[in-house]
């Protein structure tokens, strides 16, 4: 059976992870591992502590070409962890029933019986973010105004999932519309985090992080305004890759603020999150700001460990962004980026810091763009275009009542923040410098990755938080943000991977790294994500509670 239900004691000790305070470092032992396409089942039972995150999507394609499983014993079992889990963590919002996902699975293995080709995402179970439009399951946003909604259509995205092989598995939570960073601001439940369900998993995105991080679907679509994959993939241990602006269609995302969404792309491993990518990137005439660029089969990118010269990286020019290893990060999480930092250069990259000193600007201005854009998206909600309406007698308190009752605490003030912003009388003051100082930011990123192939950062100032620590103080919650938004402000692609440990919880808390590139070259950062996190020794980021049995 690839994927196994819940955990046993036994399977449990197998996997525990070693203590943050005894792990070494071994720079030359990567050499030794297996590579990507050399995984095979029999890796199950010589599974190590340190052996490198294998990609569940090839996996799950093996075992179906080769004959080992059929796309309905695997859809079955994956169902059967998922429900096993979800009273805990409360990732989903909307489940199908088995059934349906079954006639999904069964078509994929008569295809397969007939000699076809079912799809590089064939069988592969794809939990989707609630903001993302599904035909045939609600799609909420986590709010109340569209309680009960189910979209006419499917996203571009999981269209293209889909006729790609992939299984919709169920709808995740997430902060109201996205705006949020714990999934505390979803109108229907909290979201629990897979290392510590005391703990947040991050947001906006955090069904998405931790039904891949407990291993409930093999991967997952969230999307990023200002961080909402970047944050919580580190909050739960995943990779989260949030694309160059453009390379992925909206068509189907419920607009947040439109110059900044992007879908993204959660997984286990690099590879994954990049063969999906792969999928559900490309040109689409329903979005006219998703981009003619090619897509590179990034799968090419994935260079075989067991082939890496002792120097993969040579060459490879690294900035380390100085204002993000400053005052107000964590000390744990400043040491592990700085671990990362010196495994680059194990790697034989040369490693600089560079400073970008409007950095710090990021925030504000993120914040007026944010909440005026979504004061403007979110006036269509009123009851009679879109949205759940109240009985009035009158037109006035019938747009009044519907939002009134359908928005939640977050998204009023954020809209009430963005029409002042907007205001005739405030626009030059607000909205039209924090897009001056958009250009600034813009520029700088620029200038920065003229000089370094890729820049390093923390994906947040510190690991997960205690559910309730940050509900009641926004502005702290806001400046939670400042590693992730300045990447949205810049339209640059973003991959998060985990690179180590800070105590907390039951097996310390994992702690994610942020690799920026160039707009469009999510190629690159995947290439250099995957050698990183194939040579990365003595960690493993699967939760104390969850069992990692896929190969
Ligand atoms: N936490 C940020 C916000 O609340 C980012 C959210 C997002 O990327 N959707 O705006």
């Amino acid at each position: 059976m690839l994927l196994s239900t819940l955990q046993t004691p036994r399977a449990l000790s197998r996997l525990s992870l070693v203590p943050p305070s005894t792990l070494t470092r071994h720079p030359h032992a990567f050499t030794s591992r297996a590579s990507l396409n050399d995984q095979t089942l029999s890796q199950t039972q010589t599974q190590t502590l340190t052996s490198p995150p294998p990609s569940q999507i090839l996996s799950i394609r093996r075992s179906l070409l080769s004959g080992r499983a059929s796309a309905a014993d695997l859809a079955l079992s994956s169902l059967t962890r998922l429900r096993l889990a979800e009273p805990r963590l409360r990732s989903f919002l909307h489940l199908p029933d088995d059934d349906a996902v079954l006639v999904h699975a069964r078509h994929l293995d008569a295809l397969i019986a007939a000699g076809h080709d079912p799809g590089p995402l064939a069988g592969v179970l794809v939990a989707v973010k609630d903001n993302i439009c599904t035909a045939d399951m609600p799609s909420t946003a986590g709010s109340l105004i569209l309680d009960g909604y189910l979209p006419p259509f499917d996203a571009t995205a999981v269209k293209r999932v889909r006729e790609l092989g992939g299984i919709v598995v169920g709808k995740t939570n997430m902060d109201e519309f996205g705006m949020g960073s714990t999934t505390e601001a979803s109108a229907f439940q909290v979201t629990a985090n897979p290392w510590d369900e005391s703990r947040v998993p991050g947001g906006s995105s955090g069904g998405s992080a931790a039904a891949v991080s407990a291993r409930q679907c093999a991967v997952s679509l969230g999307s990023d305004t200002g961080g909402s994959v970047r944050q919580p993939a580190s909050f739960c241990g995943v990779v989260g890759l949030k694309p160059t602006y453009g390379r992925v269609s909206r068509f189907g995302l419920m607009a947040y603020a439109s110059s900044l969404d992007a879908i993204g792309c959660f997984g286990s491993s690099v590879a994954d999150t990049g063969i999906l990518l792969h999928a559900i990137a490309g040109h689409d005439r329903f979005d006219a700001t998703s981009s003619k660029q090619d897509v590179p089969n990034f799968q090419s990118h994935f260079v075989s460990v067991s082939s890496l010269e002792s120097k993969p990286l040579k060459g490879l020019r690294v900035g380390l962004i100085r204002e993000t290893i400053d005052d107000g990060v964590d000390a744990g999480v400043i040491s592990a980026i700085r671990a990362a930092a010196l495994h680059f250069e194990e790697l034989g990259c040369s490693v600089n810091e560079v400073s970008l000193p409007s950095f710090s600007l990021g925030l504000p201005a993120y914040y007026i763009l944010a909440v005026s854009e979504s004061s403007s998206n979110l006036s269509r909600y009123d009851g009679i275009r879109y949205g759940n309406q109240v009985y009035a007698d009158e037109l006035d308190s019938l747009y009044g009542g519907s939002r009134a009752g359908g928005f939640g605490s977050e998204v009023k003030m954020r809209i009430l923040m963005g029409t002042y912003a907007l205001s005739a009388g405030y626009y030059d003051a607000y909205y039209k410098r924090a897009q001056q100082v958009r250009t600034i930011i813009r520029n700088s990123f620029k200038e920065a990755l003229n000089q370094n192939d890729i820049l390093i950062s923390p994906a947040a100032p510190s690991a997960a938080y205690k559910i309730g620590e940050k509900k009641n103080d926004p502005l702290a919650m806001y400046a939670g943000d400042i590693m992730t938004v300045n990447v949205n402000l810049a339209g640059l692609p973003a991959l998060v991977l985990p690179c180590g440990f800070v105590e907390g919880g039951p097996a310390g808390l994992p702690v994610g790294l942020q690799m920026i590139g160039a707009a469009f070259n999510e190629g690159e950062l995947l290439r250099v994500g995957h050698i990183f996190e194939q040579t990365l020794e003595n960690c493993r980021f699967v939760p104390p509670n969850v069992v990692d049995d896929i190969n």
